[in-house]
């Protein structure tokens, strides 16, 4: 199972992922984490895009693609896999398309957690992480409503955009959730002339 998560800053998408990913079984790939992991490794990659983080901005294109494009040859994604916070921009979204097209592995299903700005802000500030102080909130609030709020159409027309509710219960939001994925699990009925007698 192929899932991408998408969802502004606060939305939840960290802890319903990780419910997700134990579920089904899944690889839980983070750019947010790793790109944390590589700041505080001090690595160069971690030092440049720890400019964008600390400024509420998303890291340039060409960094995250060949983060995501490395991690996705890893051996425990071969079982599938949810991606929280990756793809941000259409350009990403494209060159995903594109990399998983060419292994033909399509996307299953991109979920969207929605959940209103007020309540975003509020989660935001109480979280205590060094992004979390008011104007980087806005500003990371601004990136998502720029530069990824513009993938819910390029998911929709292609058919695989679901949109759950965020607000609730982390129990009430996975259990929407799972009734999106589950049916993913089915396998495909077989057509009745091919039933063997
Ligand atoms: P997150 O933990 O997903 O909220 O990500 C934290 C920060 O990492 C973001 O504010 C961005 O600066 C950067 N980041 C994470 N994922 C991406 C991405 N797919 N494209 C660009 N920047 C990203």
């Amino acid at each position: 199972m192929r899932v991408v998560f998408i969802g502004p800053p606060g939305a939840g998408k960290g802890t319903q992922a990780a419910l997700v990913a134990q579920r089904y079984g899944i690889a839980h790939l983070s750019t947010g984490d790793m790109l944390r992991a590589a700041r505080d490794a001090k690595t160069e990659i971690g030092k440049l895009a720890d400019q964008y983080m600390s400024a509420g901005q998303l890291v340039p294109d060409d960094i995250i693609l060949k983060i995501v494009q490395q991690r996705l040859q890893a051996d425990d994604c071969r079982a599938g896999y949810l991606l929280d916070g990756f793809p941000r921009t259409l350009a990403q979204a494209e060159a995903l398309d594109a990399m998983l097209a060419h292994q033909g592995t399509p996307l299953d299903s991109v979920l969207e957690l929605r959940v209103p700005e007020e309540e975003l802000f509020r989660r935001l500030s109480g979280r205590g992480r060094s992004d979390d102080n008011p104007q980087v909130i806005r500003q990371r609030l601004v990136a998502y409503r720029q530069q990824t709020e513009p993938l819910l159409d390029y998911y929709h027309r292609r058919g695989l955009l679901k949109t759950i509710d965020g607000l609730g219960s982390v129990e009430e939001i996975f259990h929407r959730i799972q009734q999106v994925l589950d049916p993913l699990l089915e396998p495909p009925r077989q057509q009745s002339s091919e039933v063997p007698r």
